[in-house]
């Protein structure tokens, strides 16, 4: 089984979860009380728009499961290249609210100069968020630099606005998956997630199932096989570590050959979405580690190159 579904949960729940978290990293790192505060207000953001899209209706899409099928067997996420129609009107006021969280919460002008360009309409919203939804880091890049704005917090921006939106696509998508896509995604035993394309933001690792979870849409898969998730690495180049003897749940998987890591932990049951960007923050300390060490987290994949991309129109 390589993909993994992830219940919804219900919101009080949720937040209930997140408080409870959050009081915990609070007690151990006291330093990182501000950006738990950014990230809570964040996380109310994305929580609500959720809500707001779980009672709308998901676009009518013409993907066949057949057609997305034989997209996932050429190594092809099922979104990359999709003309999908997104709820701009629905996404561009908590984008903006998102920009105003984040200029609160220490980004400053640099996430104030975002919120008036797409205020404004120098940055159309529904440019930005379809740019995040095929995952172009290229086209966003080149708009943040034509408009003197942080590129990184751009792409920050659009990648919070779109989460609800591309995490509830994805459950449409594969939720009630059965016959050839069900197959298909029994086989999909990539790094990168089937549905956007994305990177891991972490593994957890539940009853010894290593799932990936995708730093984007929240989509959990597990691989058959042990290696390196951006490269494929098998061999002694490749190797999980704990950088804390006495925290051997939490470990790093670290690779020579492209020198990237992703982190591991061991948890007593898949974080629901949007609760993974917690499981991120509890592991900062891994990545000061991995990064110590040398070791980075690579550039998005360029889906573009991907064969077939577009093998429909
Ligand atoms: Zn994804
Ligand atoms: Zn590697």
């Amino acid at each position: 089984m390589s993909y993994v579904q992830v219940s919804p949960g219900i919101r009080p729940d949720l937040l209930h979860s997140a408080e409870g978290r959050w009081r915990a990293i609070v007690e151990t790192r006291p330093d990182l009380a501000p950006a738990i505060d950014l990230q809570r207000a964040l996380l109310l953001l994305v929580l609500d728009l959720s809500g707001t899209l779980e009672q709308g209706r998901m676009p009518r899409l013409s993907l066949p499961p057949k057609y997305l099928a034989a997209k996932l067997a050429r190594g092809v996420p099922v979104i990359a290249g999709e003309p999908i129609p997104l709820p701009v009107p629905i996404l561009t006021p908590p984008m903006l609210e998102m920009c105003a969280a984040l200029a609160e919460g220490g980004a400053g002008d640099a996430a104030r100069h975002i919120r008036e360009a797409l205020a404004g309409g120098t940055i159309e919203p529904g440019s930005l968020l379809t740019a995040s939804l095929m995952r172009d880091q290229n086209v966003i890049r080149m708009g943040a630099f034509h408009r003197g704005l942080s590129p990184d917090l751009l792409w920050l921006v659009g990648e919070l606005a779109v989460s609800p939106f591309v995490h509830l696509l994805q459950r449409t998508l594969f939720g009630n998956a059965s016959g050839e896509l069900s197959a298909a995604l029994d086989q999909w035993n990539r790094g990168y997630c089937p549905a956007c394309g994305s990177w891991p933001a972490v593994a957890e690792v539940v009853g010894g199932h290593r799932t990936l979870r995708c730093s984007f849409c929240s989509s959990a898969w597990e691989r058959t096989i042990y290696a390196c998730i951006y490269c494929d690495e098998k061999s002694e180049k490749f190797v999980t570590a704990a950088p804390d003897q006495e925290r051997k749940d939490r470990r790093i998987e670290v690779c020579a050959n492209c020198s990237s890591y992703l982190k591991t932990v061991d948890l007593r049951e898949l974080s629901p979405f949007p609760l993974l960007s917690i499981t991120d923050i509890e592991t900062t300390d891994l990545d000061m580690s991995a990064m110590e060490h040398g070791y980075g987290r690579p550039a998005m994949k360029d889906l573009k190159a991907l064969k077939g991309q577009r093998a429909k129109g």
